[in-house]
């Protein structure tokens, strides 16, 4: 087999382009269906409809690095002034493990999830219980609850 097109690795190297995003592959979120289908929609403007298909989109928001999408679907009174995406970081898959309301009639909800990364290619995880709210009309991110 060719090494032609194989990259070296270099794990000190700082890369600023953006992981590439295929409409068509699998959607990095885990739900059996493509980018496009899945999170991509949202990304591209459609409102997410519960608090964990939001959940979803902005964990695939970090993963394709979409920092706009990140910062409008935050609450005004908790948005960072920017997101940085940390170049060592890679994230390799989501768990959630429990919401509560959260749907299209509630005005709050809750989303538990593990969201598993490596870090310099040693795997972690992060906890965490995350908070979302109605805000005009649409759910956006408020808080988190750091549980580990
Ligand atoms: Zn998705």
């Amino acid at each position: 087999m060719s090494r032609r097109t194989s990259r070296p690795r270099r794990p000190d190297t700082v890369t600023v382009r953006s992981p590439r995003t295929d409409p068509a592959s699998p959607c990095p979120c885990g739900l059996p269906a493509t980018y496009e289908e899945c999170c991509g929609r949202f990304h591209a403007g459609s409102a997410a409809p519960t608090c964990e298909a939001l959940m979803r989109s902005r964990y695939t928001a970090f993963v394709v690095r979409d920092a706009a999408y990140l910062l409008r679907t935050w609450h005004p009174g908790t948005r960072p002034p920017s997101v940085d995406f940390d170049p060592a970081m890679r994230w390799t898959g989501l768990e959630i493990l429990d919401t509560t309301e959260g749907s299209a009639f509630h005005t709050t909800g809750t989303v538990t999830f593990r969201a598993h990364y490596t870090d310099d290619g040693r795997p972690d995880a992060l906890h965490e219980k995350s908070r979302f709210v109605r805000h005009d009309g649409a759910w956006v991110y408020a808080s988190a609850v750091f549980i580990d």
